[in-house]
């Protein structure tokens, strides 16, 4: 893989740079991140797990979010069927999230 700061080759199994130091992966994962459903911290389908795992955002946002808008008008609930239907489910252990804030 290459550095997507400065160019540089790295080995695949790199965090950081070894020429420039950007961190180059935030979850350990060897895999890219894609969106997929998140088997392991679902509540129904995995869908807003998964979304906030690739969003990188705390799931209980896009909860928040997706019941706001299931109650507003509806699109809600079929966006998330929606995302059900399209969303692969993850084929990791348990899905990497944004590490908790510093102490
Ligand atoms: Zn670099």
């Amino acid at each position: 893989m290459f550095c997507t700061n400065c160019g540089g080759e790295t080995t695949a199994m790199a965090s950081f740079c070894s020429q420039c130091g950007k961190q180059l992966r935030f979850d350990g994962g060897v895999r890219t991140k894609r969106l997929e459903r998140d088997m392991a911290n679902k509540k129904i389908a995995g869908v807003c797990a998964g979304l906030a795992n690739y969003l990188n955002v705390d799931v209980t946002l896009i909860r928040i979010i997706l019941l706001t808008m299931v109650i507003a008008g509806g699109f809600g609930l079929l966006g998330y069927v929606i995302a059900w239907i399209a969303m692969p489910k993850s084929t990791l252990g348990s899905a990497p999230y944004a590490l908790p804030p510093a102490a």
